[in-house]
């Protein structure tokens, strides 16, 4: 049995002072029940909490850890510059270094700005396509989540999908009517879109693999069909690999599936588990942002010199290792068995989620259709067992490098054991 009393008694502690108790809405174990376990420690692929408990982590602090908690280059980093200064407001060599590296991994970003959140980064990108082209609607995709920036909060995927929370008060209507939301992986409805507001839509932006609403892959088209729409109709296709960027691959899930997106957002593993995000793309669309052009996007500690190294260390490291991939190839897909007939598993890379359905999972029609509450059992039965999962059904789970090929056997026999007794 795991312990809890004293992640309980934290918890009613930070309700008194933080809404739900917890700085991020899936934090909470809403929809799986009992207190959210206070962290305390990590190493490597586990992750240790106040009561001592210590747990196989399969969030991995939502993507960032792909190489696991306290990567040495990382740490390392870390020090040398905490040695020099935290923050200056002012350029840095590092951030060059690291514009540097993004646009060599990442083709089709040709110029690139750093942010600090996820959320920051599809925002500005939304704003930059929409200066550049004159235009204001986006189309998005129901279950696809891309920060809580204001207009795309609609059907939107990750904790508004956990918690079955209607589309966002305090997004004044104005703003969610920018937005068109069409099923994922329906090319035919974003061809009828464009049909019928062609001149007025200025960007598609889109989870290249969709993981925030469980773990859903593109059909074969879809992404090529997006992109030729976009080009036909002059709109930019984004990509926001805020997940999927470096984790499915270097060059991220526009590498695996051949696929030049006009501007690209990037998060998570880009900051190796500081706070960095970053977008960009075409030159000519990125010429835009201030100061070379008129669109305004700013940041005080943009670029931050902590954030910069600890993300440089990390980049460098998959840029220099690229048997990573293969490597969380293999463990992954090995850790795919352990689901009995009657689950359904996606997964690409890294990210998988086993969704508690016998029907394909294509759309977040499909997604909402599967039994949440055998997967509240689950999620229990593996926490008591040392495995941490993502607390909800429509999170993807993340497995990185330090998961040894011990852990993943480990993983699947209390897998088995508990789809059994759900
Ligand atoms: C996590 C995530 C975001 C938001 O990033 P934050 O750093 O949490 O603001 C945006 N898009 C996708 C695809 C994400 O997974």
């Amino acid at each position: 049995m795991i312990k809890r009393s004293v992640s309980e008694a934290l918890f009613e502690r930070a309700k008194r002072h933080i809404p739900g108790g917890v700085n991020s809405p899936v934090r909470a174990f809403r929809s799986v029940g009992g207190a959210p376990a206070f962290m305390v420690r990590g190493e490597g692929a586990r992750i240790f909490d106040a009561d001592g408990n210590e747990f196989l982590d399969y969030i991995g602090s939502w993507g960032p850890m792909l190489l696991g908690h306290r990567f040495p280059p990382v740490i390392e980093a870390l020090r040398q510059v905490l040695e020099l200064g935290t923050s200056f407001g002012a350029p840095t060599e590092r951030e060059v270094e690291m514009a540097e590296l993004i646009c060599e991994l990442v083709p089709s970003i040709e110029m690139v700005r750093l942010v600090s959140s996820g959320t920051e980064a599809t925002m500005s990108a939304l704003r930059v396509a929409r200066g550049f082209t004159g235009r204001d609607l986006t189309i998005k995709f129901e279950g696809c989540y891309h920060g809580h920036v204001d207009s795309l909060l609609v059907k939107a995927g990750s904790g508004v999908a956990t918690l079955g929370l209607p589309d966002s008060p305090g997004v004044p209507k104005g703003f969610s009517d920018t937005t068109v939301s069409l099923p994922f992986n329906d090319a035919t409805a974003v061809e009828e879109a464009f049909r019928s507001h062609a001149d007025k839509i200025a960007a598609v932006i889109v989870e290249p693999v969709a993981g925030n609403m469980g773990c859903v892959p593109p059909a074969p088209g879809f992404l090529e069909a997006l992109s030729e729409l976009c080009t036909k109709h002059g709109a930019l296709l984004i990509f926001d690999e805020v997940m999927t960027g470096f984790r499915l691959a270097a060059g991220g899930a526009q590498e695996v599936y051949g696929i030049r997106p006009d501007m690209t957002a990037l998060g998570k593993v880009i900051g190796g588990g500081l706070p960095i995000a970053a977008y960009g793309g075409r030159k000519d669309v990125m010429s835009f942002v201030a100061p070379s052009g008129p669109i305004y996007q700013a940041g005080t500690l943009s670029g931050n010199p902590m954030a910069v190294a600890a993300g440089l260390a990390m980049l460098r490291h998959l840029h220099t290792h690229p048997e990573v991939y293969a490597l969380l190839e293999q463990r992954t897909a090995r850790l795919t068995t352990a689901a009995p007939v009657g689950i359904t598993t996606n997964r690409v890379g890294s990210m998988m989620t086993w969704f508690f359905t016998d029907q394909p999972v294509t759309d977040y029609e499909t997604a909402k259709q599967t039994a949440t509450s055998r997967f509240r059992t689950f999620f229990n039965l593996m926490l008591e067992r040392g495995i941490y999962l993502p607390p909800s059904q429509f999170e993807a789970m993340f497995i990185s490098a330090a998961h040894t090929e011990a852990d993943i056997e480990r993983t699947i026999a209390a897998a088995r054991e508990c789809f059994a007794l759900c």
